[in-house]
């Protein structure tokens, strides 16, 4: 489709023509002849996903504990390969072998100023069938935290980020020698070791507080769906951010048998000091307990507690050991095979390995997506031919850092990087409304398809009702503006957190994460061992219609990709982001240096020392340099001269278009098109961390999950390394510049044949 800047009432006619089918607009990347045959398959296919097979295959999955290297894990890979080859995928089950750490021991036990001994333990509810398989049960636990037996005073350090720790300073409180305890949330959770071990601290535990996901939410869990008290987050703490996802043991390479394997104690990523996660259960004596000053307002959770941050008397005994074994991962990989460009590939995954039964994570993606599979497997026995390869994926060992989807990657990089169209994940997926994170390549594509699949609960487009609902909450007028006018709605981009990280990041593939979210809340279960078919099937999509939405549009966009004649990428809405990212960068420098200005006349103002309070007294901040201004030239320049050719591609498309295009053009245009994001990577990578090669989009080195847009720039700035802020401008600035060139390239072949 063209894409125009359009009126609210323009926008709403085409709304409900979407919404009736739009049988005859255009469709991107196909001519009027293969746009009709298109539609004919896609409409046939969105008839067939099932909520009750996707229903009867969850109840099959999560029936008993499943995580890496339980005899279950490997159960659900062969029934999954199993139900490929019953569909008539080419299917089969890749291996590898990767460092698993589960625990050996686990102590934790308040020795002072009373004596208290921590459960450890998610008791069985007996209106949960699943609840009480503790023989298979993994114990909560971080995987990668190293071995340790600590005990040292205790100080509360709010979420653990970098900021409070300055507000810790602040209150004249050092973690020097501490174990700290931490509430999980407002950042990945590998981040509290990470920062924790900085600052000097000798332990860390994470603990869930009832304010984010327990009773000050909602009802807890068996009533309702939120962390009852004795609830635990696993989860992984492996410091991917800084080094890489994967096998600890193998970075850069596929865990195959003969690869050359780190010894442990060489593994990079591996936590500094010994971690352990806890339920607010067990938390809440040790809280309960600590002296010295109160912590700041906004530090305080929902337990009864008064929330002094520490030290005073208390003393903790932390103790923990792993077995540090090495395990067999099965990654299920299915093939159609393309009928005209086999050697383009379009993939498609989702994690099959769960902390524990996991219903939620990952098998509410996972069922979806076999259902797309079963639904492409009968378009194939009706007669459908796809152009190109459609490549399925159930990947293992997602949950203890990405393992089975990165080996996987790192083992087939470079047919990969020659192959791949795209690729789309999913993992987690709820009730509400359409949730993407993706490449902004893809950010048009992912409209259209949105603006032809109803919601269920609604019955508007899922695009039309996100779109409602981002007006509802959105906090400005020129928000709200861009909301009725913005031809596309905006997609996220992607951080990490999921198996897409490798294709993107490392590899530069186009990549997307796909749910639905906002009407259920999955914080309360997330990795316990109460997020199981019970717990899905009473509080989460109970009548798996979202389910169906997925297959529906996840299964779309797949057709559409391995179906069209010119790929259905889109440069504008790149060129608008990077520009958004531009913006940002600059006013966050802007923003830094004035910070540091007001500061610094404050302190010789006297404004903390008149501020002190000598019964709660704090520690005025240090006086800081001002920092140099920084060179954005080269930026500018670069996202102005991509939206150049970014409009010079789709007028030349505009021109063209209608005849068609000859062959050799098709086939050199698409060559281009797949290549779009590999030109945004450079081959040495992030500084720091080469793994990385996506110079846009990455995991921020203190957020984790959380996305850093023009990852080299932004955290120069934050960190405040000023002079690498302006040699990473400089970076970036080509890499724009390289993937203007790739367009105007493809742009000027489609000139000529237009000619
Ligand atoms: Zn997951």
């Amino acid at each position: 489709m063209r894409r125009i800047a359009m009126t609210g009432m323009l926008l709403a006619f085409l709304f409900s023509l979407a919404s009736t089918g739009a049988q005859d607009e255009p469709l991107q990347g196909f001519t009027r002849d293969t746009a009709a045959t298109e539609r004919d398959w896609e409409a046939k296919f969105r008839a067939l996903p099932s909520p009750d097979n996707q229903r009867e295959y969850m109840r099959r999955l999560s029936a008993r504990p499943h995580n890496v290297g339980s005899a279950y894990d490997k159960e659900n890979a062969e029934w999954i390969l199993s139900k490929f080859k019953e569909w008539g995928w080419d299917a089969k089950i890749e291996t590898f072998t990767v460092l698993y750490p589960t625990p050996k021991e686990r102590v934790l036990e308040m020795l002072e100023p009373t004596r208290f001994t921590a459960k450890l333990q998610e008791p069985p509810l007996a209106v949960d069938p699943t609840s009480n398989q503790q023989s298979e049960q993994l114990p909560s636990y971080n995987a990668y935290s190293i071995d340790g037996d600590v005990t040292a005073p205790l100080v509360f350090v709010n979420y653990g980020l970098p900021k409070d720790y300055e507000e810790l300073e602040r209150l004249g409180v050092s973690v020097k020698g501490a174990i700290v305890i931490a509430k999980y949330g407002n950042s990945w959770r590998g981040i509290k070791p990470k920062v924790a071990a900085e600052h000097g601290a000798v332990g860390c535990l994470i603990y869930s507080d009832p304010a984010d996901d327990g009773y000050a939410v909602d009802d807890v869990f068996p009533r309702g769906p939120m962390r009852p008290s004795d609830g635990v987050q696993r989860g992984s703490v492996l410091d991917f951010p800084s080094t890489s996802p994967g096998d600890p043991l193998t970075p850069g390479v596929g865990a195959t048998p003969g690869a050359k394997r780190l010894a442990i104690k060489d593994a990079p990523g591996l936590t500094k000091i010994p971690d352990l996660p806890i339920s607010y259960g067990d938390a809440q004596p040790l809280l309960a307990s600590l002296e010295g000053p109160l912590a700041p307002k906004d530090w305080r959770g929902a337990l009864p507690v008064a929330y002094h941050v520490g030290p005073g008397k208390t003393k903790v005994h932390l103790k923990v050991s792993f077995n540090w074994d090495m395990k067999e991962i099965y990654d299920v990989v299915a093939r159609i095979p393309g009928s005209q460009t086999p050697d383009e590939w379009v993939i498609r995954g989702n994690h099959h390995d769960a902390w524990v039964n996991g219903a939620q994570d990952p098998i509410s993606g996972q069922v979806a997506l076999l259902e797309e599979a079963r639904a492409l497997g009968e378009l194939v026995k009706q007669g459908w031919k796809p152009k190109r390869t459609i490549i399925y994926c159930a990947w293992d060992a997602e949950e203890p850092m990405l393992l089975g989807s990165t080996e996987w990657v790192e083992e087939h990089d470079k047919e990969l990087a020659q192959h791949a169209v795209a690729y789309i994940n999913s993992d987690s997926s709820g009730r509400g409304y359409l949730t993407v994170e993706g490449s902004h390549t893809l950010e048009h594509l992912v409209n259209d398809v949105a603006r032809e699949i109803p919601d269920p609960e609604t019955k508007l487009t899922i695009s039309r009702r996100l779109q409602l609902r981002r007006i509802e909450t959105a906090r400005a007028e020129d928000e709200r503006r861009e909301l009725r006018q913005r031809a596309d709605l905006r997609i996220e981009a992607l951080g990490s957190g999921s198996d897409y990280t490798a294709f993107l990041d490392h590899i530069g593939i186009a990549s997307m994460d796909v749910r639905f979210s906002g009407e259920d809340s999955s914080a309360g279960i997330y990795h316990s061992a109460y997020d199981d078919f019970y717990w899905f099937t009473h509080f989460a999509d109970t009548d798996f219609v979202y389910g169906r939405a997925l297959s529906q549009t996840v299964g779309t966009m797949i057709l559409r990709l391995a179906d069209a004649d010119l790929l259905p990428f889109e440069f504008t809405d790149l060129a608008d982001t990077i520009h958004l990212y531009q913006k940002q960068v600059e006013k966050l420098a802007g923003d830094e240096r004035a910070e540091i200005v007001e500061r610094n006349k404050e302190i010789e103002e006297g404004v903390f020392a008149a501020g002190n309070d000598p019964r709660r007294p704090q520690v005025a901040p240090p006086h800081a340099d001002v920092p140099p201004y920084v060179n954005f030239t080269p930026l500018d320049n670069a996202a102005d001269a991509l939206t150049r050719s970014a409009d010079r591609y789709q007028a030349a498309l505009k021109k063209a278009w209608p005849a068609g295009l000859p062959a050799a053009t098709m086939q050199d245009v698409n060559q281009k098109l797949m290549e779009s994001e590999r030109h945004l990577t450079t081959s040495d990578g992030l500084l720091r961390r080469p793994w990385y090669k996506h110079m846009i989009y990455a995991p921020g080195v203190y957020s984790g999950y959380g996305v850093k847009t023009l990852p080299g720039i932004r955290e120069a700035i934050e960190e405040k390394r000023w002079a690498e802020a302006d040699s990473e401008i400089v970076r970036d600035a080509a890499v724009l510049d390289s993937e203007s060139a790739l367009i105007n390239s493809a742009a000027a072949q489609l000139e000529q044949a237009a000619r």
